[in-house]
């Protein structure tokens, strides 16, 4: 039997985020990944958000073959079926203001997963982890309720005090841990991609710096996401596996295939000469509310095991790293203090849920309701009335300008009840966001309230 400080369960970002930080804070470190390399299942790509950079300084060297900045996306609102045409289309660079550098230089980093999580595994193993693949963890080890250990497929046993279970949507270890069953029908999503290859010339010859088209229109959705050699289609935004079993098909399935049609899609596909290359089906947590319960005694779900991808975009590859990275800091906190019992990796839950992750897992449950509730349809007529505001109003060649210009009080009193729709959204998210700085500005205030009072000129009796 083998010993370690700690056991890593699952070679994805978030095992190797958790790794490189405890290998890195000097804990005897070994990783657990039943493939045959790291990011084998994922054979597509992926966005990695700029909040990798701006919280991970070893972001900022990465460098794998297929990585591309998307510095140019396009939102495309598709007409009404049988039509696969656009109504609007614009194109966006990355915001102007943004809160650290990376956030203005570009919207995300297209790569393929295999490369990455290659990438990031070598972090972990050079800063000294222990990487075995092919290995495949069976079980965990007991002592009484605390997890000491696990065991492979073929019997072998490793123990450590803490194990961070990192092993993805399904997590058999959040099962043998007894902290879950299989995750409710309506606790996860299906989601389907259609991926390409294609001649990488003719990519950076037609693509340019646009690797990102996002669409919209009544009863669709969904993304392509480009890449140096290839490219994916997504579906229309997630349903629970739920909504799927009651509408009797995939819908995600049925939604990438519609979106293969659209002109767009089409265009792209002819001109970059592109082939399918994979269909692909896979899970994903998709929670509504923070999940709790990640910790027990000697062990910590991390990542999707955990449940933190954001429940809006369903982006999880930042929350898996930033999740597994404090798990591996409050290991090597326990190590020091010699207590590695349920009580004590509380603090795991309750650093996670109120940190950046737990705050974009909320705010994310809030806009997902809203989305539910403000159709693709309602999006549509929004961005109709704007299109009809251009050039139905000022923008018409049609007609004088003048005339077109009075007509577009009227097209925006038509857009009345969707703006009212948005704010009954926005405000709610905006009030819980600056809840904080308003309470700082009220305590600020009420600060100068005796030096406001100082300076007003004594009362007098009746009023003069
Ligand atoms: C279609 C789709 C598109 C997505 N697009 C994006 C995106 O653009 N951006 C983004 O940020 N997120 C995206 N996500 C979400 C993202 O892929 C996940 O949230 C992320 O991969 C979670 O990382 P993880 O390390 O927790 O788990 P995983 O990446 O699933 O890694 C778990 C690892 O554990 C291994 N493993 C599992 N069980 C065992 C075991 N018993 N023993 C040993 N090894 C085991 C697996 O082989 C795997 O390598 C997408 C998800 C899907 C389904």
């Amino acid at each position: 039997m083998s010993s370690y400080d700690l056991i890593v369960v699952g070679g994805g970002p978030g095992g190797s985020a958790a790794a490189k930080e405890a290998a890195d804070a000097g804990l005897k470190t070994i990783v657990f990944e039943r493939g045959r390399f790291c990011g084998e299942k994922n054979s597509s790509g992926f966005g990695l958000s700029p909040k990798a950079a701006r919280d991970f300084p070893y972001i900022k060297e990465l460098d794998v073959p297929s990585l591309w900045p998307t510095k140019f996306g396009v939102m495309h609102i598709v007409q009404p079926k049988p039509s696969n045409a656009d109504r609007m289309t614009w194109g966006l660079t990355p915001p102007r203001r943004s809160s650290y550098p990376e956030a203005s230089q570009y919207m995300v980093q297209m790569m393929y997963r295999p490369e990455f999580d290659q990438w990031m595994m070598e972090k972990a193993t050079s800063a000294g982890a222990e990487l075995k693949l092919k290995t495949l963890v069976t079980n965990v080890i007991r002592d009484g309720e605390q997890v000491v250990g696990v065991v492979d497929q073929d019997g072998r046993q490793y123990r450590a005090p803490v194990v961070i279970a990192a092993d993805g949507a399904h997590s058999l270890l959040a099962q043998k841990a007894g902290l879950r069953k299989r995750w409710d029908k309506d606790q996860v999503t299906v989601l389907a991609t259609l991926d390409f290859e294609a001649d990488p010339d003719r990519i950076a010859e037609y693509c340019g710096d646009t690797n990102v088209h996002i669409y919209m229109g009544p009863d669709r959705g969904g993304y392509v996401c480009i890449f140096r050699s290839g490219f994916h289609i997504g579906s229309r935004p997630a349903k629970t596996l739920l909504n799927e079993i009651e509408a009797g098909r995939n819908l995600s399935s049925t939604s990438v295939m519609e979106n293969a049609q659209l002109d767009f899609v089409q265009r792209l596909i002819k001109a970059t000469r592109a082939k399918p290359r994979e269909f692909q089906l896979h899970f994903l947590p998709w929670l509504k509310k923070f999940n709790e319960r990640i910790y027990t005694g000697g062990l910590m779900l991390t990542g999707d095991a955990a449940g933190v991808p954001e429940p809006f975009m369903a982006e999880g590859v930042w929350q898996a790293m930033y999740s597994s990275r404090l798990a591996a800091q409050v290991a090597a906190r326990a190590h020091r203090d010699k207590d590695f019992s349920k009580a004590y990796f509380k603090q795991y839950m309750e650093e996670l849920k109120a940190s950046p992750v737990g705050v974009d897992f909320t705010s994310g449950a809030v806009l997902r309701d809203f989305f539910a509730e403000w159709t693709s349809k309602t999006f549509y007529d929004l961005f109709d009335n704007v299109a009809d505001a251009m050039f139905y109003g000022m923008l018409t060649m049609a007609e004088p300008h003048a005339q077109g210009m009075l007509r577009v009080p009227g097209i925006f009193a038509d857009m009345i009840p969707q703006l009212l729709f948005l704010a009954r959204y926005y405000f709610p998210i905006a009030e819980e966001a600056s809840r904080e700085k308003t309470a700082n500005f009220l305590a600020g205030m009420r600060a100068l309230t005796p030096l406001l009072q100082s300076m007003m000129p004594p009362a007098t009796a009746g009023g003069k």
